[in-house]
């Protein structure tokens, strides 16, 4: 168990269940609401954590209404399929999401992973560590952007925001004031979008619409805790990744790194490369950078090799 609090009261109804190991990757947070539909959003905790939480609300997982996933991610859908053998409960997604949450080889088509050189390693890691979301989950409906879903004093409001993946959505509970920002996760290591359905133009887009909805509580996917002092500016900091990147990526293009693969070995999105397998990822999000910077005109890339443009 850890050595914080796995729960914590967020509003009248809802719960937030830590993660373990600090909810950091391949841990996530989930929420618990606990109105007169027991409803689960994202299954990504330990599942320890999801069973202590239900307890301490006299619950078992067997009580469980419903799982609303946020999107098709391992570290998202986690415990989903288990909990739903047990419960029986509804399992909403994002209609986008559906193909990745169902099965493995979709999941594997949307991270866009396979016939990359490291996709056997990649597919070991998740064997070792994540066993369980190789399982069939079963979907058994959608959610609509927009239309809340109803829990009983509490509604959950789904509000898409695509880029980290394309079927990434966050939840305003009652109203847009509190939001589980899911994986716009404020975390230091700032945006991820290493998938073939990620996006950097719609995942910019999407924290912009978030901050237009000016939330003073937002929830992490990864942190600990809620984040309530100065939500907007921290937003808007974490926005700034995007071209702190470009500029560092710019920096190692003019010093010779001249193919992704080079700058990955760098490597410049990651503070450090933690398994070879995570170069899939990093090389992914290099990928999706130097094409922006080509239709911007500030490189050209010829035969895999990078330069500054002359223009
Ligand atoms: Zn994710």
């Amino acid at each position: 168990m850890s050595d914080y609090p796995v729960r914590t009261q967020v509003a009248h109804h809802v719960h937030l269940v830590r993660g373990a190991r600090r909810a950091r990757f391949p841990e996530a947070n989930s929420l618990l609401i606990d109105d007169e539909l027991l409803v689960l959003v994202d299954a990504g905790a330990a599942m320890a954590h999801i069973r202590r939480a239900l307890y301490e609300l006299d619950h078992t997982p067997e009580d469980l209404d419903m799982i609303v996933l946020s999107h098709f991610h391992i570290d998202h859908k986690g415990h989903a399929a288990e909990l739903h053998r047990m419960s029986d409960c509804e399992v909403l997604c994002h209609p986008l999401a559906e193909k990745g949450v169902r099965t493995f080889e979709g999941m594997v088509d949307y991270y866009g992973t396979r016939g990359h050189r490291l996709f056997e390693m990649w597919r070991h890691l998740i064997r070792e560590y994540l066993p369980h979301t190789m399982d069939e989950y079963e979907v058994t409906g959608h959610f609509s952007d927009g239309r809340p879903i109803d829990c009983g004093e509490t509604e959950l409001l789904p509000v898409h925001a695509p880029g980290h993946t394309l079927d990434h959505t966050v939840f305003g509970i009652d109203g847009t004031d509190m939001l589980f920002l899911v994986d716009i996760d404020l975390t230091r290591f700032g945006p991820w979008y290493g998938n073939r359905v990620s996006d950097i133009a719609a995942f910019e887009e999407s924290i912009e619409r978030v901050i237009a909805l000016a939330p003073r509580v937002g929830i992490s996917g990864h942190l600990l805790d809620p984040v309530t002092d100065d939500l907007v500016g921290r937003l808007t900091r974490y926005c700034r990744a995007f071209e702190e990147r470009e500029a560092r990526i710019l920096e190692h293009v003019a010093r010779g790194y001249d193919t992704v693969e080079r700058l990955a070995s760098v490597p410049i999105i990651y503070p450090r490369i933690p398994q070879p397998a995570y170069l899939v990822f990093e090389e992914m999000m290099l990928q999706k950078h130097i094409e922006r910077l080509q239709a911007r005109g500030l490189v050209d890339v010829e035969g895999g090799r990078v330069r500054l443009s002359q223009g």
